[in-house]
């Protein structure tokens, strides 16, 4: 047998993968707020994991439903069988996303869910007779995954430079992002107006091209971007008014990330479809889902006879024990408050990110919910070095932090304390004193 720590054989293709084969970072064990590395110290977690343990780590509740489960129904299809959980957790999810949001189709990732509404979207115009809806539009600076829909629509053109031709009939919406030096509490003032570019797109090729458009709510991994107050609802006027499908992916915003269930709530704005993953399952279990409209599912599911199947489904869509977790992992939300606590958080939270503004390199801040960014200046020909470094450096002084370009970004778990965010934002600031 191998030992446990030889690298051989692992391979993920990121280039901070050949430093991490060079200097592991071994996490053995987790508990609420903090990992434990292998040697033994303890580790702030600023980022719930990947965005995704939104109430900590290793819950109790979570972990013993996931065991009760896998010792009472494995696995048992959710497609031509059923099982109680299935339903149970759809209905869950419904009511807790936004009026008008009211089924729940399962996947089993945030890619999944994204490429499933997509594909959704282009069927529902089909199922209506409107088949010349094929064109889908993204954002520059989005990101929606790693499947061949996700990185068409997505605006980093360097996840999809190697693959060749992806979708046709893609367009990107200019980014939201505004200058630096702004630090912004919050939504910025400006910059609605960019969403009017989608009126340019539609008076390009015609609305009757054009199947939907989906956002991030909220940027998170191309730096942690803020929707400009007034973008989200210009979008929705705008695709309503052209029989265009909105879909919000709530992949990193769904369950409490803003101070409420989903992104869709905290802006007021409710679009077509909601695709989540992440926080659905507290990290434990893969999971996604696809949440929407009542006009969505009857397009497909009503009428004399089913106008258009819509063939997709995965072998894990709804398994058992994803659905245990996701019903347990809502109930500790509802139990402990979880998804408003963002919002009671909120000025702690941005005061103390704020607070970060004078040190060296800091360029911009940005902060919404219990989200935050700290812009780095770049270092000329080194793009995302400096950030890199504080990430390191982070890790040695005991906190974990993320790192997307010259931006450091944090997500910490929900259940974080006041005293908790003194700690993680007081030590990120020595770290930024300390790298060149
Ligand atoms: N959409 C968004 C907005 C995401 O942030 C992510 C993952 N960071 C995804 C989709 C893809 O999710 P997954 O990694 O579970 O496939």
């Amino acid at each position: 047998k191998p030992a446990p720590n030889d690298l051989r054989a692992f391979w993920m293709p990121f280039t901070s993968n050949r430093q991490f084969k060079a200097a592991p970072r071994m996490l053995v064990s987790a508990k609420d707020m903090h990992y434990t590395a292998a040697d033994g110290r303890e580790i702030l977690d600023g980022t719930a994991g990947l965005w995704c343990c939104n109430a900590g780590h290793c819950r109790p509740k979570i972990t013993e439903a996931v065991q009760n489960q896998v010792a009472e129904l494995d696995y048992a299809p959710a497609f031509q069988m059923g099982h109680p959980l299935a339903f149970e957790l759809a209905n869950r999810l419904v009511d807790i996303a936004p009026d008008g949001i009211d089924h729940a189709f399962y996947c089993n990732s945030g890619s999944e869910a994204v490429d499933t509404a997509l594909k959704i979207a282009l069927a529902y115009h089909r199922a209506r007779g409107e088949g010349t809806r094929t064109r889908l539009i993204g954002r520059e600076r989005g990101y929606h995954g790693v499947g061949f829909g996700g990185i068409s629509v997505g605006g980093i053109v360097n996840n999809r430079r190697f693959f060749g031709s992806l979708l046709a009939g893609v367009d990107h919406l200019p980014h939201t992002h505004l200058p630096e030096n702004v630090f912004t509490k919050g939504q910025p003032e400006h910059g609605a107006n960019l969403a009017d570019d989608l009126e340019r797109i539609v008076a390009l090729h015609g609305a009757e091209t054009i199947a939907a458009v989906i956002v991030e709510p909220m940027a998170g991994s191309t730096g942690v971007l803020m929707p400009p107050k007034g973008y989200l609802e210009r979008l929705r006027e705008i695709t309503r008014k052209h029989g265009i499908l909105l879909i919000f992916d709530e992949v990193i915003t769904g369950f409490g990330r803003l101070g409420s269930p989903f992104a869709a709530q905290h802006f007021g704005v409710t679009p077509d479809m909601i695709t989540c993953a992440k926080g659905l399952t507290n990290g434990v279990i893969p999971m996604g889902a696809v949440l929407t409209s009542g006009a969505i599912h009857d397009a497909f599911m009503t009428g004399p006879e089913h106008v258009i199947e819509l063939f997709h489904g995965y072998t894990y869509s709804g398994n058992p024990v994803a659905c245990a977790a996701g019903i347990a992992t809502l109930d500790t939300y509802e139990d402990e408050g979880l998804l408003t606590r963002a919002a009671e958080l909120d000025q702690h939270w941005q005061e103390a990110l704020h607070g970060l503004r004078d040190l060296p390199h800091v360029i911009d801040i940005r902060n919404m919910g219990l989200i935050g960014a700290v812009e780095l200046k770049g270092i000329d020909g080194q793009p995302g070095k400096r950030a890199f470094d504080a990430f390191l450096k982070a890790y040695e002084a005991g906190i974990l932090i993320r790192v997307t370009g010259d931006t450091i970004a944090m997500s910490p778990p929900l259940i974080i304390s006041k005293a908790q965010i003194d700690e993680l934002i007081g030590k990120l600031a020595e770290v930024l004193k300390a790298i060149d």
